[in-house]
Protein backbone atom coordinates (compact mmCIF):
# COMPACT_ATOMS: atom_id res chain seq x y z
CA UNK A 1 0.00 0.00 0.00
CA UNK A 2 1.34 3.38 -1.19
CA UNK A 3 0.93 7.30 -0.23
CA UNK A 4 -0.93 8.77 -4.05
CA UNK A 5 1.18 11.84 -3.77
CA UNK A 6 5.07 10.14 -2.82
CA UNK A 7 4.78 6.47 -4.23
CA UNK A 8 6.30 5.35 -0.59
CA UNK A 9 4.74 2.98 1.67
CA UNK A 10 2.19 3.93 3.84
CA UNK A 11 1.75 2.69 7.79
CA UNK A 12 -1.57 2.56 9.87
CA UNK A 13 -2.70 6.33 9.85
CA UNK A 14 -3.75 7.46 6.48
CA UNK A 15 -6.31 9.48 4.61
CA UNK A 16 -8.16 7.65 2.35
CA UNK A 17 -10.11 10.31 -0.40
CA UNK A 18 -11.74 9.59 -4.01
CA UNK A 19 -10.77 6.30 -3.97
CA UNK A 20 -7.18 7.28 -3.01
CA UNK A 21 -5.24 6.43 0.15
CA UNK A 22 -2.24 9.41 1.05
CA UNK A 23 0.00 9.92 4.09
CA UNK A 24 -1.65 12.24 6.46
CA UNK A 25 0.05 15.69 5.34
CA UNK A 26 0.06 14.41 2.22
CA UNK A 27 -3.35 14.90 1.59
CA UNK A 28 -2.98 18.25 0.36
CA UNK A 29 -4.78 20.90 -1.63
CA UNK A 30 -3.89 20.77 -5.52
CA UNK A 31 -3.39 24.41 -6.23
CA UNK A 32 -1.41 24.79 -2.63
CA UNK A 33 0.07 23.21 0.06
CA UNK A 34 -3.03 23.53 2.52
CA UNK A 35 -3.20 19.84 4.01
CA UNK A 36 -6.40 19.05 4.78
CA UNK A 37 -5.75 15.79 7.27
CA UNK A 38 -7.90 12.84 8.16
CA UNK A 39 -11.27 14.95 9.16
CA UNK A 40 -10.00 18.30 7.29
CA UNK A 41 -12.77 19.10 4.50
CA UNK A 42 -11.93 19.17 0.84
CA UNK A 43 -13.41 20.13 -2.31
CA UNK A 44 -13.50 18.21 -5.33
CA UNK A 45 -13.15 19.03 -8.72
CA UNK A 46 -12.48 16.75 -12.12
CA UNK A 47 -11.02 14.50 -9.39
CA UNK A 48 -8.73 16.47 -7.66
CA UNK A 49 -9.18 17.80 -4.04
CA UNK A 50 -8.97 21.53 -3.30
CA UNK A 51 -9.35 23.82 -0.32
CA UNK A 52 -12.41 26.02 -0.34
CA UNK A 53 -10.35 29.29 -1.75
CA UNK A 54 -8.94 27.26 -4.71
CA UNK A 55 -12.28 25.26 -5.24
CA UNK A 56 -14.02 28.63 -5.04
CA UNK A 57 -11.59 30.19 -8.02
CA UNK A 58 -12.03 27.15 -10.05
CA UNK A 59 -15.93 27.62 -10.52
CA UNK A 60 -16.26 30.95 -10.17
CA UNK A 61 -16.62 32.45 -13.51
CA UNK A 62 -13.13 33.98 -15.15
CA UNK A 63 -13.08 37.09 -16.42
CA UNK A 64 -13.06 37.92 -20.12
CA UNK A 65 -10.66 40.56 -19.82
CA UNK A 66 -8.18 39.79 -16.79
CA UNK A 67 -8.74 35.86 -16.42
CA UNK A 68 -9.57 36.24 -12.55
CA UNK A 69 -12.66 34.62 -10.92
CA UNK A 70 -15.37 36.85 -10.44
CA UNK A 71 -16.50 37.06 -6.56
CA UNK A 72 -18.91 40.17 -7.57
CA UNK A 73 -20.54 42.11 -9.90
CA UNK A 74 -20.10 41.27 -13.07
CA UNK A 75 -21.40 42.02 -16.89
CA UNK A 76 -22.50 39.44 -19.29
CA UNK A 77 -21.79 40.26 -23.42
CA UNK A 78 -22.12 38.34 -26.15
CA UNK A 79 -18.63 38.48 -28.61
CA UNK A 80 -18.71 36.60 -31.39
CA UNK A 81 -21.58 34.15 -30.43
CA UNK A 82 -19.87 33.17 -27.01
CA UNK A 83 -20.97 34.78 -23.48
CA UNK A 84 -18.43 36.51 -22.18
CA UNK A 85 -18.15 37.72 -18.38
CA UNK A 86 -16.17 40.80 -17.02
CA UNK A 87 -15.62 42.90 -14.27
CA UNK A 88 -17.41 45.80 -15.27
CA UNK A 89 -13.40 48.16 -14.61
CA UNK A 90 -11.77 45.48 -17.26
CA UNK A 91 -14.67 45.57 -19.30
CA UNK A 92 -14.47 49.50 -19.38
CA UNK A 93 -10.75 49.48 -20.26
CA UNK A 94 -11.65 46.71 -23.02
CA UNK A 95 -14.60 49.00 -24.44
CA UNK A 96 -12.34 52.61 -23.97
CA UNK A 97 -8.84 51.90 -25.15
CA UNK A 98 -9.45 48.18 -26.98
CA UNK A 99 -7.24 46.23 -23.92
CA UNK A 100 -7.48 42.74 -22.47
CA UNK A 101 -5.40 42.92 -18.83
CA UNK A 102 -4.47 39.56 -19.49
CA UNK A 103 -4.65 38.10 -23.36
CA UNK A 104 -2.10 35.62 -23.60
CA UNK A 105 -4.24 34.04 -21.30
CA UNK A 106 -7.16 33.91 -22.75
CA UNK A 107 -5.96 32.40 -25.70
CA UNK A 108 -5.50 29.42 -23.29
CA UNK A 109 -8.86 28.76 -23.61
CA UNK A 110 -10.98 25.95 -21.38
CA UNK A 111 -10.34 22.31 -20.77
CA UNK A 112 -8.02 20.52 -17.76
CA UNK A 113 -7.31 22.79 -14.77
CA UNK A 114 -4.05 24.64 -15.68
CA UNK A 115 -2.78 24.42 -12.50
CA UNK A 116 -0.21 27.31 -13.42
CA UNK A 117 -3.23 29.37 -14.41
CA UNK A 118 -5.10 28.63 -10.61
CA UNK A 119 -3.10 32.01 -9.29
CA UNK A 120 -0.90 33.11 -11.89
CA UNK A 121 2.05 35.17 -9.97
CA UNK A 122 2.16 38.23 -11.67
CA UNK A 123 -1.20 38.58 -12.32
CA UNK A 124 -2.68 42.59 -11.95
CA UNK A 125 -4.86 42.97 -8.96
CA UNK A 126 -7.95 43.74 -9.12
CA UNK A 127 -6.85 46.63 -7.53
CA UNK A 128 -4.85 47.94 -10.16
CA UNK A 129 -7.30 47.46 -12.65
CA UNK A 130 -9.32 49.60 -10.67
CA UNK A 131 -6.64 52.12 -10.94
CA UNK A 132 -5.94 51.54 -14.35
CA UNK A 133 -9.49 52.61 -15.27
CA UNK A 134 -10.05 55.67 -13.08
CA UNK A 135 -6.19 57.11 -14.03
CA UNK A 136 -6.71 56.00 -17.70
CA UNK A 137 -10.32 57.52 -18.24
CA UNK A 138 -9.89 60.88 -16.28
CA UNK A 139 -6.48 61.38 -18.31
CA UNK A 140 -8.38 61.09 -21.72
CA UNK A 141 -11.43 63.15 -20.10
CA UNK A 142 -8.66 66.16 -18.90
CA UNK A 143 -7.36 65.86 -22.95
CA UNK A 144 -10.70 66.18 -24.18
CA UNK A 145 -11.65 69.11 -21.62
CA UNK A 146 -8.26 71.12 -22.61
CA UNK A 147 -8.99 70.50 -26.46
CA UNK A 148 -13.34 71.62 -26.09
CA UNK A 149 -11.54 74.46 -23.72
CA UNK A 150 -9.05 75.70 -26.23
CA UNK A 151 -11.96 75.80 -28.60
CA UNK A 152 -14.34 77.22 -26.88
CA UNK A 153 -11.71 79.88 -25.54
CA UNK A 154 -10.61 81.34 -29.04
CA UNK A 155 -13.86 80.65 -30.79
CA UNK A 156 -14.72 83.65 -28.04
CA UNK A 157 -11.77 85.59 -28.73
CA UNK A 158 -10.17 84.78 -25.71
CA UNK A 159 -6.85 84.01 -26.79
CA UNK A 160 -4.29 84.33 -24.54
CA UNK A 161 -7.08 81.86 -22.18
CA UNK A 162 -6.67 79.73 -25.26
CA UNK A 163 -3.06 79.56 -25.42
CA UNK A 164 -3.30 78.59 -21.17
CA UNK A 165 -5.32 75.66 -22.45
CA UNK A 166 -3.20 75.05 -25.20
CA UNK A 167 -0.13 74.34 -22.56
CA UNK A 168 -1.97 72.46 -20.79
CA UNK A 169 -2.63 70.27 -23.54
CA UNK A 170 0.63 70.01 -24.37
CA UNK A 171 1.56 69.29 -21.37
CA UNK A 172 -0.72 66.27 -21.69
CA UNK A 173 0.90 64.98 -24.78
CA UNK A 174 4.46 65.25 -23.31
CA UNK A 175 3.36 63.39 -20.12
CA UNK A 176 2.21 60.48 -22.92
CA UNK A 177 5.06 60.82 -24.85
CA UNK A 178 7.75 60.01 -21.72
CA UNK A 179 5.64 57.64 -20.72
CA UNK A 180 5.77 55.61 -23.90
CA UNK A 181 9.83 56.25 -24.15
CA UNK A 182 10.34 54.90 -20.05
CA UNK A 183 8.52 52.16 -21.39
CA UNK A 184 10.52 51.02 -24.41
CA UNK A 185 13.39 51.95 -22.41
CA UNK A 186 12.57 49.51 -19.61
CA UNK A 187 11.36 46.65 -22.63
CA UNK A 188 14.55 47.37 -24.40
CA UNK A 189 16.15 45.41 -21.36
CA UNK A 190 14.53 42.45 -22.63
CA UNK A 191 14.65 40.36 -26.27
CA UNK A 192 11.50 41.38 -27.40
CA UNK A 193 11.54 42.31 -30.91
CA UNK A 194 7.63 43.33 -30.89
CA UNK A 195 8.40 46.51 -28.75
CA UNK A 196 5.32 48.89 -28.29
CA UNK A 197 4.79 48.91 -32.17
CA UNK A 198 4.11 52.75 -32.50
CA UNK A 199 6.06 54.04 -35.32
CA UNK A 200 3.35 55.93 -36.94
CA UNK A 201 1.11 57.28 -34.11
CA UNK A 202 4.10 60.18 -32.23
CA UNK A 203 4.69 61.56 -35.95
CA UNK A 204 0.83 61.97 -37.16
CA UNK A 205 -0.29 63.39 -33.41
CA UNK A 206 2.22 65.96 -33.87
CA UNK A 207 1.46 66.83 -37.78
CA UNK A 208 -2.39 67.02 -36.16
CA UNK A 209 -1.27 69.40 -33.40
CA UNK A 210 0.80 71.53 -35.59
CA UNK A 211 -2.24 71.71 -37.77
CA UNK A 212 -4.57 72.52 -35.19
CA UNK A 213 -2.65 75.17 -33.95
CA UNK A 214 -2.13 76.59 -37.50
CA UNK A 215 -6.01 76.25 -38.13
CA UNK A 216 -6.91 77.97 -34.88
CA UNK A 217 -4.15 80.64 -35.41
CA UNK A 218 -5.92 81.80 -38.49
CA UNK A 219 -9.39 81.49 -36.91
CA UNK A 220 -7.71 84.72 -34.73
CA UNK A 221 -6.85 86.39 -37.91
CA UNK A 222 -9.83 85.85 -39.65
CA UNK A 223 -12.10 86.55 -36.80
CA UNK A 224 -14.33 84.15 -37.99
CA UNK A 225 -17.00 82.96 -35.11
CA UNK A 226 -18.15 79.44 -34.67
CA UNK A 227 -15.99 76.01 -35.38
CA UNK A 228 -14.93 75.24 -39.00
CA UNK A 229 -15.58 71.36 -40.18
CA UNK A 230 -11.95 71.76 -40.89
CA UNK A 231 -11.52 72.40 -37.20
CA UNK A 232 -13.76 69.65 -35.91
CA UNK A 233 -12.30 66.63 -37.85
CA UNK A 234 -8.52 67.83 -36.34
CA UNK A 235 -10.33 67.53 -32.94
CA UNK A 236 -11.84 64.42 -33.90
CA UNK A 237 -8.21 62.86 -35.10
CA UNK A 238 -6.15 64.18 -32.29
CA UNK A 239 -8.74 62.40 -30.11
CA UNK A 240 -8.16 59.15 -31.88
CA UNK A 241 -4.49 59.38 -31.69
CA UNK A 242 -4.05 60.32 -28.00
CA UNK A 243 -6.45 57.17 -27.56
CA UNK A 244 -4.14 55.05 -29.95
CA UNK A 245 -1.14 56.12 -27.85
CA UNK A 246 -2.57 55.38 -24.15
CA UNK A 247 -3.57 52.21 -25.79
CA UNK A 248 0.17 51.41 -26.76
CA UNK A 249 1.44 52.45 -23.41
CA UNK A 250 -1.11 50.54 -21.58
CA UNK A 251 0.04 47.48 -23.72
CA UNK A 252 3.82 48.32 -23.01
CA UNK A 253 3.41 48.39 -19.33
CA UNK A 254 1.24 45.53 -18.67
CA UNK A 255 3.47 43.66 -20.97
CA UNK A 256 6.81 44.51 -19.13
CA UNK A 257 4.47 43.67 -15.62
CA UNK A 258 3.04 40.79 -16.72
CA UNK A 259 5.41 38.86 -19.58
CA UNK A 260 9.00 40.32 -18.39
CA UNK A 261 7.98 40.73 -14.41
CA UNK A 262 8.84 44.23 -14.18
CA UNK A 263 7.30 45.28 -10.83
CA UNK A 264 6.29 48.63 -10.78
CA UNK A 265 5.09 49.27 -14.68
CA UNK A 266 1.81 50.11 -14.29
CA UNK A 267 2.02 51.69 -11.15
CA UNK A 268 4.81 54.38 -12.95
CA UNK A 269 2.98 54.25 -15.63
CA UNK A 270 -0.32 55.66 -13.69
CA UNK A 271 1.83 58.07 -11.67
CA UNK A 272 3.26 59.91 -14.76
CA UNK A 273 -0.50 60.21 -16.03
CA UNK A 274 -1.49 61.63 -13.03
CA UNK A 275 0.88 64.50 -13.16
CA UNK A 276 -1.20 66.54 -15.51
CA UNK A 277 -3.23 66.68 -12.56
CA UNK A 278 -0.65 67.68 -9.97
CA UNK A 279 -0.77 71.52 -10.06
CA UNK A 280 3.08 71.38 -8.92
CA UNK A 281 4.09 69.53 -11.59
CA UNK A 282 1.89 71.75 -13.71
CA UNK A 283 3.39 75.27 -12.98
CA UNK A 284 6.68 73.39 -13.21
CA UNK A 285 6.24 72.13 -16.49
CA UNK A 286 4.85 76.00 -17.37
CA UNK A 287 8.26 76.97 -16.66
CA UNK A 288 10.33 74.90 -18.57
CA UNK A 289 8.13 75.22 -21.54
CA UNK A 290 8.17 79.47 -22.04
CA UNK A 291 11.62 78.61 -21.38
CA UNK A 292 12.23 76.77 -24.14
CA UNK A 293 13.11 78.36 -27.42
CA UNK A 294 10.82 77.27 -29.55
CA UNK A 295 12.77 78.08 -32.88
CA UNK A 296 15.58 76.25 -31.66
CA UNK A 297 13.43 73.55 -32.21
CA UNK A 298 11.80 73.93 -35.64
ZN1 LIG B 1 3.06 10.35 0.94
ZN1 LIG C 1 -5.66 25.68 -2.13
ZN1 LIG D 1 -11.28 41.23 -14.85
Amino acid sequence: MVCARCKEPLDSTYVHAMGRKYHPDHFTCTACPTIFGPDGTYYEHEGEAFCLYHYTYLVAKKCAGCQQPIMKLFLQMSHRGVEEHWHPECYMIYKFWNVRICPSMYAGGRGRVNKQLLKPQNAVSEQQIYQIWTVLSSFEESTATCISDMLLQVSGGHYLEGLRQAERFIMHVDVLFASIDDLEDELSHFDDSTGLQHTREPKLLCKKIVSFFSVLSHTQSNESNGLTQELLSLVTSLAHYLKVLTRVALKGALKAQTEYKCPASIKALLSKLTETSDRQKWALFRLSYQETDITSDL
